[in-house]
């Protein structure tokens, strides 16, 4: 076993397991996906440990355990279509891409995107599509899906994104101020666009949601 992997099954181990995530799926995914990859080369070593790092363009990789927060409370079962919006690293993206059908992935900086993209077709993962935009606005010719996970903090639920999930679809969204947020899953119970049950995950702190139904830049 690699020190890379080693690292990786004991921050599954201390950071995640630990603090109570449970989806097996999430946890074998955590363990498989080379994190180290999605960082600079000189921060490679700092990779599994239990803080965000930064990626470049003022943008964060997050914390391993609130990454393995939003992806269990998405409930994949590798059936699905989701929307992640933020691609940042690509490293949420490649966990996606193992626990679901179809990932599509927005990111607003090219740069990002582009860097990302190399790493996910490097790890085969083919089943992703990422374009370069405001993702506030969602993906509506791709729509609906089935969970739709929002990496940066938001001001509030943008309503369109909710349009486009499907009748019971997950959407998890950080919502509050542009310092600290509340990990927010709202779950769409029927055609009514307001009709969504929305349950509090915990606090969490994240870079802006930048755009339309965002913040401004
Ligand atoms: N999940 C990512 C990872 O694993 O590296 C980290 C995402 S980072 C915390 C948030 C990302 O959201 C940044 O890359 C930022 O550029 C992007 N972002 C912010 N506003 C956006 C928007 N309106 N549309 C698309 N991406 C946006």
């Amino acid at each position: 076993m690699d020190r890379y992997t080693k690292q990786r099954i004991k921050m599954v181990d201390t950071q995640i397991r630990s603090r109570g995530i449970k989806d097996a799926r999430v946890l074998k995914a955590m363990e498989t996906i080379p994190r180290h990859l999605f960082v600079e080369e000189a921060l490679m070593d700092q990779a599994y440990n239990d803080n965000p790092l930064p990626i470049g363009e003022r943008q964060t990789i997050s914390q391993p355990y609130i990454v393995a927060l939003m992806t269990e409370a998405l409930e994949l079962t590798g059936k699905e279509k989701v929307l992640e919006i933020g691609t940042g690293s690509g490293y949420q993206t490649a966990l996606l891409a193992q626990l679901a059908d179809r990932v599509c992935s927005i990111e607003r900086i090219a740069s990002l995107a582009n860097g990302a993209r190399k790493l996910l077709d490097y790890l085969h993962a083919y089943n992703v599509a990422i374009r370069v935009g405001d993702g506030t606005y969602g993906w509506k010719e791709e729509s609906p899906f089935d969970a739709i996970l929002v990496t940066a903090g938001a001001p509030k639920i943008p309503a369109v994104l909710v349009e486009q999930l499907t009748l019971g679809g997950r959407l998890i969204i950080p919502v509050g101020d542009r310092h600290t947020q509340t990990l927010t899953k709202a779950t769409r119970l029927s055609e009514k666009i307001g009709d969504v049950k929305k349950e509090d995950l915990g606090g969490c702190r994240f870079v802006d949601l930048i755009g339309e139904h965002g913040w401004d830049s």
